[in-house]
């Protein structure tokens, strides 16, 4: 029997000492599908002989991107100007600039690229450089997302305010009809809200949506200040000596939708579809009805799984069931032990999600913003 301290411990980093929630969901405590899981994800390592972080796979992708990011960057600074070279170098960057989230800060953050602090931190504030926060990306993702997918009220990835109804316990407003149309467009700004807004708000509020977060001291704080700063040189003091201010702006904002776009889609793909259940905690105890790994499965939808270059491309997050089961085994190995989860599901008789292409997955997509567009819809 594992507890569910102990199975949110192996799953989603525990939640963080400088985190208070009130009325925090509580899951079934007992939990012999993780453990059996567990054990054969561990089986699997020993026999094999592989690494569950430290992949020499991952240091190879690391410089590969690295340089796709900064070749992108010297050309649209220092490169010729035309529309026509400007327009895929944008995409260009902005892809690079969503693959370092995916594939580099994404696991130095779980603490699942190596072993080595100093090799996981410096991954993680590589979104420092990009000019997000990796101090509260790391509580917003890894300790209330991962802790509490999908639950309305405590994930913040699915609160959109009122521009977007992604669950069906969230408030209905007319404007949402519409929604499965505008949002598209408006994933394209998630970025730049980022950069210039959410970091900002949160700091100010010491919160983020209903968790408290001790604001960032000391080292921290300086890697904050710096982030900011550096993003701020490189992306428009720099541009600026060599371009008039409008061309830099309009480069900044097609860099930024490119990159918007791809980070929110792989996301929604992820949670927002039609597959994915959006459960809520008894009102008066706080209990869930599963316990918290069938929980991150019931919520979460894999896609594409036999896209190779897609899944190279978006750091394995196209398995994101064993992201949520594992995150802090690294990306690479999702692919082989996603067998041994989809068994194991079978064996407990829990519903494995999966979408068999990107296409389909993004259809899923489209069809749940229009049935949480309507008013009646649950
Ligand atoms: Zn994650």
């Amino acid at each position: 029997m594992l507890l569910a301290s102990e199975a949110q411990t192996a799953g989603a980093e525990s939640p963080c000492p400088t985190t208070t929630v009130s009325a925090i969901p509580k899951f079934e405590r007992h939990d012999e599908f993780f453990v059996a899981l567990k054990n054969r994800v561990d089986q699997y390592f020993q026999q094999t002989g592989k690494s569950p972080r430290d992949c020499w796979q991952m240091y190879v992708k690391t410089c590969v991107i690295l340089c796709w990011f900064f070749g992108s960057y010297a050309f649209l600074v220092f490169g010729p100007v035309s529309w026509w070279t400007v327009v895929p170098a944008s995409a260009l960057l902005g892809l690079a600039m969503a693959a370092i989230g995916f594939s580099i800060q994404h696991d130095g953050s779980h603490r699942g690229y190596s072993k080595h602090s100093i090799v996981n931190r410096l991954a993680a504030i590589s979104l420092d450089m990009l000019g997000g926060s990796s101090y509260y990306w790391a509580r917003k993702h890894n300790v209330i997302h991962h802790t509490y997918p999908n639950i309305t009220g405590h994930d913040d990835d699915i609160e959109l305010g009122l521009l977007g109804r992604l669950s069906p316990h969230q408030k209905h407003i007319g404007i949402h009809r519409l929604q499965h149309f505008y949002l598209w467009f408006l994933y394209g700004f998630i970025a730049i809200k980022w950069q210039f807004y959410d970091d900002f708000r949160d700091l100010l509020r010491g919160r983020i949506g209903v968790h408290s977060v001790v604001r960032p001291r000391g080292q921290e704080l300086a890697i904050f200040v710096v982030g900011k700063l550096f993003f701020l040189v490189m992306g428009v003091a720099v541009p600026l000596m060599l371009h008039s201010w409008w061309e830099v702006l309009a480069v900044y904002m097609g860099v930024s939708f490119f990159q918007g776009v791809t980070l929110s889609i792989v996301f929604q793909m992820a949670h927002c579809v039609e597959e994915a259940a959006f459960p809520m905690p008894e009102t008066a105890s706080g209990r869930m009805a599963s316990s918290f790994a069938v929980h991150q499965i019931e919520t979460t939808v894999d896609f594409a799984p036999d896209n190779k270059l897609l899944s190279w491309f978006v750091g394995g997050l196209n398995y994101q069931i064993e992201h949520h089961l594992f995150p802090q085994i690294c990306h690479i190995h999702y692919r082989a032990i996603s067998p041994l989860v989809k068994q194991t599901c079978q064996e407990f008789g829990v519903r494995y999600n999966m979408h068999r292409s990107f296409r389909s997955g993004l259809a899923s997509h489209y069809r749940w913003l229009r049935r949480m567009g309507l008013a009646e819809a649950q």
